[in-house]
């Protein structure tokens, strides 16, 4: 078992003024927390958090992330809260453990490629900073190294969950070194029988190999020692057997075949010198076509830089190298742990952000891309990399863009769900379904059957899909109610002219008015009466054949008719939409527009177009596509005058009633009546209605008002 005085020792020697005290206290805290809780080994557990500590400082990271190893499991396994450990250690500590405790509680269940290529980017959303990936991956590599101990099965989905996960995290930062033990050992408990075989048809391979290695590395020293190019480093080594194994199944070869059996590693002082031995070993033995790899002048998506190549002995024996500065090699090997080492006096310098911002847009873009949709949506996201990442009870990862609801997810699981969806349940806790969704989220959907989508989800749904699939509903059911509000006009009308609506509609000459109009069928007529886009006297003058229909009722009566029909508003002439006349037209009756006045238009389906005045609060929720042009038709000036309701805040004293009503009859105007009440303050509140011409004329009665003596305020009320 480790020392923690051993531990301390390889701190000092990276980080000679790092603060040892901090790291013995995080060292007590761990050991008193994990008292008494034992691994499977039978060991302490201690010694877990220990060895990853170790890992970490192997890795010559700063003091942050070695405190935050010996405190990983404190938080998950004992009673410690992160508030403690921010208490005790610092707000940095506790968010890396904090960060540690969190992507370790992700339930990972699918070994399915894309699930677990979602769950590895939801992992990497999670996390802020790149020391919780390092403290997770020295965990999980503590954790492989003793996993003999476990029982078999929990064994097989540990070792699962880190191929699928850990170890292509490890490749994607860069961390090769921990990435192929990570391999390695989750090959050989995988698939037991598979390590095996191949562990002994190379062990028995071994001795030949060796020699060769001897033989060639001499070769190559002699060559590069002639040609002056310096050694850094050289050596041979038999290739590992996941990767063995791996080109044997992706080749379907055999053993014999493969060529990277062996390999040997120059490291060189310059990338001169790299390409220097790169000829000298190329004019030693003739190169495998196609396998010279350039990875200095082009680099791997992780920052990986060598040159490559396969080269056959004088033997036959097929080999590769690879050839390196020192420093391609350190970066090759740590990875980005190479740029979060211990920096002197600058502990966990900021100026390392954006590096790990630009490498988690690469590892979104580096995934081995096989077509180009998938590419297309991997640049996608990494171009809105604003997306989260959320579990279905089942533990399916789906991806949504950041700022989508629970309405959204349903849509994402099918149609019917997202039509059907009543309720939603974060994390086993019932929300309102605009509940926008946060990363790791795991989201149920509750659904009953019948249940249709509300207009009002328009508000809040955050994809395209979700949208479409609404609005389609919408539609159809606004449809419905169109062509059932145009067919009760419709019959109406002919009835008024004491036809029988049935013959009328299943008339030839309405069939040849359908097919004129370019509507598919009747129903398509009736629709348009309901939308307002057609009037049922039109359509009923061009069924019956002129002359039968005698001369048009005086116009108010359809209005009436529609005004029955709708009960919203009042059907009113008064108003023209531009450019056309077809349109049934309402006062909007919440803020009774009237003449003079500026006013809006809206399209509300299936009633025809509302209007309402500019200055009316809901025209600022409108939806931009439906509102429409209207303006006053100056053919109707002495038509019908306006109901208005005005109130009024008065002095309470006597006469005041009479004054008030004499004033507003003298300009001519008309009052229904009139109302005081009085209240305990001596003010008195009156609301009269009077008949109004226009909007001048409602101005003139105002001002009148507010020129008799003891009126405090006059306003002109929102309802009539
Ligand atoms: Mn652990």
């Amino acid at each position: 078992m480790i020392r923690f005085e051993t531990l301390l020792e390889k701190v000092r020697s990276y980080s000679p003024e790092a603060d040892v005290e901090l790291l013995r206290k995080a060292y007590v805290f761990s050991a008193l927390e994990h008292k008494g809780q034992v691994r499977h080994s039978g060991e302490p557990y201690l010694v877990h958090p220990l060895e990853v500590a170790d890992l970490l400082a192997d890795m010559k990271l700063d003091i942050v992330a070695v405190a935050a190893g010996l405190l990983h499991d404190v938080v998950e396994d004992t009673l410690t809260t992160p508030e403690r450990i921010a208490e005790l250690f610092g707000a940095e500590i506790a968010h890396v453990v904090e960060g540690v405790t969190k992507i370790g509680a992700i339930p990972f269940s699918s070994s399915e490629e894309r699930q677990a290529e979602n769950f590895r980017k939801m992992l990497l959303a999670m996390v802020d900073d790149i020391r919780v990936i390092l403290v997770k991956l020295a965990d999980r590599l503590h954790n492989m190294r003793t996993l003999h101990y476990l029982p078999e099965e929990r064994r097989t989905k540990v070792a699962q969950e880190t191929l699928d996960i850990y170890a292509p995290i490890a490749n994607r930062l860069g961390m090769s070194k921990v990435k192929n033990e990570l391999e390695e050992l989750a090959f050989r408990y995988l698939e037991p029988k598979a390590y095996e075989v191949l562990r002994s048809k190379v062990e028995s391979k071994r001795a030949q190999a060796e020699r060769a290695i001897d033989e060639l590395t001499r070769t190559i020293r002699v060559k590069l020692d002639e040609a002056q190019v310096p050694i850094i480093h050289l050596d041979g080594r038999i290739k590992r057997l996941y990767s063995i194994h791996q080109k044997l199944k992706r080749q379907k070869i055999d053993l014999e075949r493969v060529y990277d059996f062996v390999a040997l590693r120059v490291t060189t002082q310059s990338v001169k010198d790299c390409y220097a031995a790169l000829g000298i070993i190329h004019q030693t033995w003739s190169p495998v076509p196609g396998r010279i790899k350039d990875f200095i002048a082009m680099p791997r998506p992780n920052g990986y830089q060598s040159l490559h190549t396969s080269v056959v002995s004088e033997h036959g024996f097929p080999f590769e190298v690879q050839i390196r500065t020192e420093e391609m090699h350190r970066h090759a090997e740590e990875g980005i742990a190479a740029h979060w080492k211990y920096k002197e006096g600058r502990v966990g310098d900021q100026r390392d952000e954006p590096y790990f911002q630009w490498m988690r847009q690469l590892l979104e873009v580096q995934q081995e891309v096989r077509d180009p949709q998938e590419f297309l949506q991997s640049l996608k996201i990494d171009l809105y990399p604003e997306e989260v990442y959320i579990f279905t009870p089942k533990g399916e990862v789906k991806s949504l863009p950041r700022g989508a609801t629970a309405v959204d997810f349903a849509y994402a699981i099918h149609t019917d769900v997202g039509n059907q969806c009543v309720g939603a349940r974060i994390n086993g806790r019932m929300v309102p379904l605009r509940t926008r969704l946060q990363n790791g989220d795991i989201v149920e959907i509750v659904t009953q059957g019948g249940h249709k989508p509300s207009r009002d989800w328009l508000s809040f749904v955050a994809t395209s899909r979700a949208r479409s699939k609404i609005k389609h509903v919408l539609q159809a059911e606004e449809r419905a109610r169109s062509i059932e509000l145009g067919r009760r006009l419709f019959e109406k009308e002919a009835r008024r002219f004491g036809l029988n609506p049935k013959t009328v509609l299943d008339s030839e000459e309405l069939a040849t008015f359908v097919t004129e109009y370019g509507a598919q069928k009747p129903d398509e007529l009736l629709m348009h009466i309901g939308y307002g886009k057609l009037s049922a006297r039109t359509v009923l003058q061009k069924a019956v054949p002129s002359g039968q229909l005698k001369g048009p009722p005086p116009g108010s009566t359809v209005v009436s008719a529609v005004k029955r029909v709708l009960r919203t508003g009042s059907a009113d002439d008064r108003i023209k939409v531009r450019g056309t006349d077809e349109v049934l037209v309402f006062r909007a009756r919440c803020c009774n527009p009237i003449r003079g006045e500026r006013i809006v238009g809206y399209i509300t389906r299936g009633k025809g177009v509302s209007v309402h005045a500019a200055a009316c609060p809901n025209v600022l929720v409108f939806d931009p596509d439906r509102r429409i042009d209207v303006e006053w038709d100056s053919a109707g000036t002495d038509q019908a005058p306006y109901t208005v309701r005005l109130t009024m805040e008065v002095e309470d004293r006597r006469g005041m009633l009479a004054e008030i009503s004499a004033r507003v009859s003298d300009i001519n105007t008309n009052i229904t009546n009139m109302e005081a009440r009085t209240g305990g303050d001596h003010h008195a509140r009156i609301d009269m209605t009077v008949e109004i011409k226009d909007v001048k004329h409602l101005e003139k009665v105002i001002k009148s008002i507010k020129g008799v003596e003891g009126v405090l305020g006059v306003e002109r009320a929102a309802r009539i």
